[in-house]
């Protein structure tokens, strides 16, 4: 019996998505950052917020709209809700609105679908995964941090690994060394302007060249994360394992008795013939 076993693209075998919230000012010097060194993010913006510019503290002062798609252009903007409530507190046309209509203003600046999100203050439940469902949503990610490297069990309620204020370093270093079967999964998230508050941003310029200077790792947006996940999870076997089916838009990896194959989109392959 054939084992097959989900490999990121090119064979590697640890991917990195980051996620960060709010559209601060201070995303202007995370975005060089991580343009620098490769990193890839999404950033989840509360299109009601767009260019405010009410204070001092750091989630007071944003983001215009006028700057949005050439700022986060090779990432992903993602939904944050229109005016950041708290949705599990908000009745069912209420978050429907807070996030359609934060979808429909995010993709006119933006120019693609705009499918993911991230809850504002983390709150999720049941009844909110269902209008989000609704709403085209496809990932929604909350702030429990698992301190793991696995991929969701339910996209829409998915747990990152780690805020940038944990101590990143160790846990990259368990990262790199789990032996994780399935394309182990690093998740960092946060804030920008974080890093201005907590004077650190050398910490995170070290992080990311470490990060982004490591062949073995896939950069990656939290919706080609899910794109890829969602692809390899709808890939069609055999009864033996001898031939598969990639019925889905994506070029998928994987190994099989530890030999590393790829299946295109569209195509069958025999294994091992
Ligand atoms: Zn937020």
């Amino acid at each position: 019996m054939k084992s097959l076993s989900l490999c990121w693209p090119n064979g590697k075998t640890g991917a990195l998505t980051t996620s960060w919230d709010d559209g601060g000012m201070a995303d202007r010097q995370l975005v060089s950052i991580m343009n620098f060194a490769g990193l890839k993010g999404t950033w989840n913006l509360n299109s009601g917020l767009l260019g405010m510019d009410q204070g001092s503290l750091g989630w007071e002062r944003r983001i215009g709209p006028e700057e949005i798609s050439r700022l986060y252009s090779g990432h992903e903007v993602a939904a944050h809700s229109v005016n950041h409530p708290s949705l599990v507190n908000m009745p069912d046309h209420v978050v429907f609105s807070e996030v359609i209509e934060d979808r429909r203003k995010l993709e006119s600046l933006v120019g693609y679908p705009v499918k993911g999100m991230a809850m504002p203050f983390g709150t999720t439940d049941q009844r909110v995964r269902a209008i989000l469902e609704k709403c085209g949503i496809v990932y929604a990610r909350n702030v429990e941090s698992r301190a793991d490297f696995k991929h969701p069990v339910d996209f829409l309620n998915w747990s990152p690994t780690c805020h940038h204020k944990a101590d990143l370093f160790t846990l990259w270093e368990q990262f790199k060394s789990s032996t994780q079967n399935e394309g182990k999964l690093f998740y960092l998230w946060g804030h920008s302007w974080e890093f201005d508050d907590d004077r650190n941003w050398d910490q995170f310029e070290k992080f990311s060249t470490l990060a982004g200077t490591d062949d073995d790792i896939w950069h990656a947006t939290n919706y080609q994360l899910y794109e890829y996940i969602s692809s390899w999870q709808r890939l069609i076997t055999t009864v033996d394992l001898s031939a598969v089916s990639n019925p889905s838009s994506v070029k998928l990896w994987f190994r099989a008795d530890g030999e590393l194959i790829s299946v295109g989109p569209g195509q069958i392959l025999q294994i091992g013939s």
